[in-house]
């Protein structure tokens, strides 16, 4: 019942699309082909039964047997980025992190960048109007190279946002990653970006031990290759008080998008048990797939 009515707050909290909705359906309906079929969703697996032939064994065949439209949701420091970079290169389908192209906006000196950088380093979120024009230059760049599909990893984020999207194309799936709250700070303190590939790492050891009956838990670092070594740096808005910021604005802000898709039958909850090692494999079950090289260099 509790979950009935938190779901239902989830679907009237949703508002008109505006404009910017408007926007943003023009360039996601052309990037979508499945978006007029109806979408059903297995729950066995938490894949989309319309998806999963394509998953299964068949990835490098035809691009439109491969064109997933997945979502990414969890804490700051959970590792969306890691995770969903990897299925990236996996199933050969684009990751399109919102973060990296505010980033990249700060980075280039343009009219936003004094703006956004104000925002990102207090830890709040940017508006939907700014976040969804990033996002749609992108996509419109994507569908110029040919690119299909999206991996998306830090939106939506909000119940708005998700409404929009929902609104406009059929979101096969969202895998929500979670970690237990010990780890999310030291995650994002030891978080180290390459400066020049994107690359994520970190150099934390997380080794929470085993107390009052609940289990220990250890993640390795996740060192740079050596040609990353020497240019590694620190996001801006991974001090600590922005982090607990950013946790913050995700309890008050995104928590009720799980809500949102839990309640359409899209959510796959994954528990992260430890580091990339151990959770990679594990994921990749909870998906159905599998990745031949991982487990060729497991093997070796
Ligand atoms: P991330 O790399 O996902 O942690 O994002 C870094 C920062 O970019 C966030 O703290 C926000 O300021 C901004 N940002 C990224 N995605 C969104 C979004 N969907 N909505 C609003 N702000 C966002």
């Amino acid at each position: 019942m509790a979950v009935l009515s938190r779901c239902s707050r989830a679907v009237t909290a949703a508002t008109t699309p505006n404009a910017a909705a408007a926007k943003f359906s023009y360039l996601i309906r052309a990037l979508s082909p499945f978006s007029s079929s109806s979408s059903t969703f297995d729950a066995d697996n938490g894949l989309n039964s319309r998806i999963k032939p394509a998953v299964l064994g068949t990835l490098k065949r035809e691009p439109k047997d491969r064109n997933v439209q997945w979502v990414f949701l969890g804490c700051p420091g959970v590792g969306k980025g890691t995770y969903a970079s990897r299925l990236s290169d996996l199933l050969g389908i684009p990751h399109i992190a919102t973060g990296d192209l505010v980033r990249d906006e700060l980075a280039s000196s343009g009219p936003l960048s004094s703006q956004l950088k104000e925002i990102v380093n207090q830890g709040k979120l940017v508006s939907d109007e700014i976040i969804i024009d990033l996002l749609s230059k992108r996509l419109e760049a994507g569908e110029a190279k040919g690119e299909s599909g999206f991996i998306l990893d830090g939106f939506p984020r909000t119940v708005r946002q998700a409404e929009i999207l929902e609104g406009v194309t059929d979101i096969d799936l969202v895998i929500n990653l979670k970690l237990r709250e010990e780890a999310l700070l030291a995650k994002c303190l030891g978080r180290r970006i390459c400066s020049e590939c994107g690359g994520n790492y970190n150099v934390a050891c997380i080794d929470i031990k085993a107390e009052n009956g609940k289990p220990g838990m250890y993640m390795a670092p996740l060192p740079p290759p050596p040609q990353c070594a020497s240019k590694l740096i620190t996001r801006a808005d991974d001090t600590e008080e922005v982090v607990k910021q950013r946790l913050r604005i995700y309890q008050a802000m995104t928590l009720p998008v799980e809500d949102f898709y839990r309640c359409r039958g899209k959510l796959l909850e994954f528990d992260l048990p430890g580091g990339v090692r151990e959770s990679w494999p594990k994921l990749l079950h909870a998906l159905n797939l599998e990745d031949e090289e991982d487990k060729q260099s497991a093997a070796a």
